[in-house]
């Protein structure tokens, strides 16, 4: 089997995809809400022939495997949204049909994300068939990226822990690799309980659960000056008490820490712990903590992603037409020359395409050694197993993911065609690690140069 016929396969099936892409467009469904996202996808893979496997604690995640035996290949998906930014296929901002810009919307695209990857395995699933292909082809339905819960969530259960790579992709304004990595991170919630008084009649029976707050947000702005210097500590009080006149007995504060690499948030948040502790007792309150979510750093395989770039170069490009770039040019025109600068300069991104209105040539990445200043779960998988993200030119040149602009462009004819493009190349680019061992050696010789005997453990069972 060549891969021209992967990509007619993928072709043969793109109205399928686009149908299931649309559908959950208009039904957009945030971080572990993904229910109807989740049961769309899985039962069209299940359509295909795949055997659906659900993962235990993860009940909008699944697998869709195919074939048997090494090598396993693992191809990611998503699929949810983002709150607020429900948006028309529309160059000015309106809500969509029925709903209102407080409603979610597929702002980073994820619909796309998840729709093409299913789109590359059905493809592998008929080469396997025809004997042209060897091992296991595994499609990984993944939840909340967004909230950089899901994978770890999915690591936990042991689900990546047998695959040789994984391979995905992410919408953005070009054709190219994230080759770079993310910042690690932990978000959590830290709790404090106190006694309830009346402020002004008996504040001395009162304990504040909010001065506790105050108190930790104090130790922890000065924590920061004793820590690496990349690391990033945010935080929102997310209850403050309410009421100026009941000393509060709730209160609530909600931290997010960053850093490179995934031990300096691990030794952070320990000591932010110990913060947290020392409020308590200086307030006479209680404190508990819940880590929402927490996730590693990427390790990007490079001897992957030269393949990927080789086989976006291959498939050829998503084939704009006049009325897509009409459409992008009145998008592009909501971005300040500083907005719009500053989204390239953060892909690293060539000067070339500045002033284009939609990127659709495949661009080699600038990014090794870099690191993009978001956190993205897939780098859990990035400490399992060699993995490698492309990137595809599913927007205007100059719009970021996570705008109301971007939700506009996922449910467009832009989006569908970004998406047939990485399902093709995708599909390309299992095939090549499928098919090559050598590759899939040296893929794994990299990793392994990378990681060394490094065992990944989730943020959720990390051991101080
Ligand atoms: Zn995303």
């Amino acid at each position: 089997m060549s891969k021209e016929s992967l990509i007619s396969k993928v072709q043969s099936v793109s109205q399928d995809l686009t149908d299931i892409t649309l559908e959950m467009w208009r039904n957009p469904e945030t971080a572990l809400e993904e229910f109807k996202s989740s049961k769309l996808l899985s039962d069209y893979m299940k359509s295909q022939g795949f055997e659906i496997k659900s993962i235990p604690n993860n009940p909008t995640s699944f697998i869709a495997e195919f074939g048997s035996g090494k090598p396993i290949l693992g191809i990611l998906g998503e699929y949810d949204a983002l709150p607020k930014l429900s948006q028309k296929v529309s160059a000015v901002r309106e809500a969509a049909d029925g709903k209102t810009l407080d409603d979610p919307g597929h702002g980073c695209g994820h619909n796309l994300l998840g729709c093409g990857g299913a789109g590359a395995a059905i493809a592998i699933k008929e080469a396997i068939e025809k004997g042209e292909v060897k091992g296991t082809i595994r499609f990984y339905g993944c939840a909340a990226e967004e909230t950089l819960a899901g994978k770890g969530m999915m690591a936990r259960e042991g689900v990546f822990d047998d695959c040789d790579a994984c391979i995905t992709w992410h919408p953005a304004f070009m054709n190219s690799l994230w080759g770079c990595s993310f910042l690690a991170m932990n978000s959590l919630k830290f709790r404090f309980k106190g006694l309830a008084a009346h402020a002004a009649a008996a504040p001395d029976a009162g304990r504040s659960a909010l001065d506790a707050v105050e108190l930790m947000d104090v130790g922890a702005n000065y924590l920061r000056e004793h820590v690496n210097e990349k690391v990033r500590i945010h935080y929102a009080i997310t209850n403050g008490g309410g009421l100026p006149n009941t000393v509060p007995p709730d209160a609530e504060v909600w931290y997010y820490v960053r850093a490179p690499k995934r031990a300096d948030v691990k030794a952070t948040t320990a000591r932010l712990i110990k913060i947290a502790n020392g409020a308590a007792e200086m307030t006479e309150t209680t404190m508990s903590y819940e880590l929402l979510a927490g996730c590693y750093d990427v390790v990007s395989n490079h001897k992957i992603g030269d393949v990927m770039l080789e086989n976006m170069r291959f498939v050829g490009g998503p084939g704009y037409d006049d009325a897509d770039y009409a459409f992008a040019a009145e998008l592009q025109k909501n971005l300040t020359p500083e907005s719009k600068a500053a989204t390239i300069k953060s892909y690293y991104a060539p000067e070339e395409i500045a002033d284009m209105v939609l990127a659709e040539g495949v661009y080699d990445n600038n990014d090794y050694g870099q690191i993009m200043a978001g956190s993205t779960d897939v780098g859990d998988v990035s400490y399992i197993c060699p993995t490698a993200q492309m990137i595809g030119a599913t927007l205007p040149v100059g719009i970021g993911t996570h705008t109301w602009m971007a939700t506009a462009c996922t449910g467009s004819p832009i989006g569908v065609k970004s998406m047939i493009f990485m399902a093709k190349s995708l599909a390309c680019t299992a095939y090549d690690l499928m098919t090559k061992p050598e590759l899939l050696d040296a893929a794994k010789a990299e990793f392994k140069k990378s990681v060394g005997d490094f065992k990944y453990v989730s943020a959720w069972d990390e051991k101080e």
